[in-house]
């Protein structure tokens, strides 16, 4: 599940997100997230994701080796941070079957805080529930979220490209009476992409996706987009607003983002990796964190001097830093 779903949801919905970052501005005035991605491949096609484009561009599609892993994991602690979030830009991170091992090294770190992900839920077979179950510290992990496209068949398939909707409800159905079973407070978002004349609510979504009832599961409906530059042009989806007035840097260079190929970011934001674009990118593991530091504070001076990143100008996620 890429990063983008998560943008949409946390500006849809902002005040958990603006609350968040107000909270560690105050302990940590420049850093927030720090994005670990597992895997950049993905088994979806959503229309409203650059995924498909970017799979046919020259990007290395593969799983974030195991010594990537480790070298990451250090490089964000080394750099001041403490919350994780494990959702790709794009990419889905069950397609690497190392997934659990890792989360449950990053879980066991005393510098590690909390942590979170989205995932698309195709691959939340009966083993990887299993595994989630069996994660340990589970009280640092904020909040797992799944993304699906809507309430049927036919709507996902039209949202997501794929004709996985059986398979993803029997998924989260199957999560939520595992946990209800096993007396978890794991709290599980799940959120539906839906076309602009699209009616489904939140109540139906717990009614297909949580048949058990689980107490900790929270649906939520998105329904506006971000065209990521250009790329998205669907007549059936809302999109958000341009923004004109950018004068401040927006919050999200205070995250980070290690990504699958060994490459370092600012920003967890798919924007920022549209093919071609690298305008946010600050280096890669083999850079000293002192070399990742200044190119990051260079990203922000720039933009003072009204030098805004190429990634950043068309970008309607954007918000501003306080
Ligand atoms: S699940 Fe959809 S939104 Fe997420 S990376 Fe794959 S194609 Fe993109
Ligand atoms: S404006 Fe730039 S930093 Fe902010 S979300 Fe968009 S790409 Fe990321």
């Amino acid at each position: 599940m890429s990063g983008l779903n998560k943008f949409l949801s946390r500006l849809l919905k902002n005040k958990q997100g603006e609350s968040l970052y107000s909270k560690n501005k105050k302990s940590q005035p420049s850093r927030n997230v720090a994005y670990i991605e597992l895997s950049n491949v993905c088994n979806a096609k959503c229309i409203f994701c650059p995924y498909p484009q970017i799979a046919e561009s020259d990007k290395n599609l593969q799983n974030m080796s195991a010594e990537g892993f480790a070298a990451s994991l250090n490089k964000a602690v080394e750099l001041g941070y403490s919350r994780l979030g494990f959702t790709p830009t794009t990419g889905e991170l069950f397609a690497n079957k190392r997934w659990a091992e890792h989360i449950a090294t990053a879980l066991r770190h005393d510098k590690i805080k909390s942590l979170y992900y989205y995932s698309n839920a195709i691959l939340l077979t009966d083993e990887n529930i299993e595994k989630i179950l069996a994660l340990p510290n589970p009280q640092k992990i904020e909040k797992f979220c799944f993304s699906v496209g809507g309430s049927d068949a036919a709507t996902y398939k039209k949202m997501f490209a794929v004709d996985k909707f059986e398979v993803v409800q029997r998924n989260i159905n199957s999560l939520c009476e595992k946990l209800k079973k096993a007396g978890s407070t794991l709290k599980i978002n799940c959120e539906l992409r839906l076309p602009k004349h699209d009616k489904t609510t939140k109540r139906t979504a717990e009614k297909i996706f949580n048949r058990a009832g689980y107490a900790n599961f929270h649906a939520n409906i998105v329904k506006i987009f971000d065209p990521i530059g250009g790329l998205i042009n669907e007549n059936d989806l809302d999109y958000l607003p341009e923004i004109t007035d950018k004068a401040t840097p927006c919050y999200r260079l205070n995250d980070i983002r290690f990504d699958a190929n060994g490459n370092v970011w600012m920003c967890g934001c798919v924007v920022s990796e549209r093919p071609g674009e690298s305008s946010l990118r600050i280096g890669s593991l083999a850079d000293t964190n002192e070399r990742i530091e200044q190119k990051r504070q260079a990203v922000f001076a720039h933009w003072r001097m009204r030098e805004i990143p190429s990634a950043c100008q068309p970008c309607r996620l954007y918000k501003a830093a306080m």
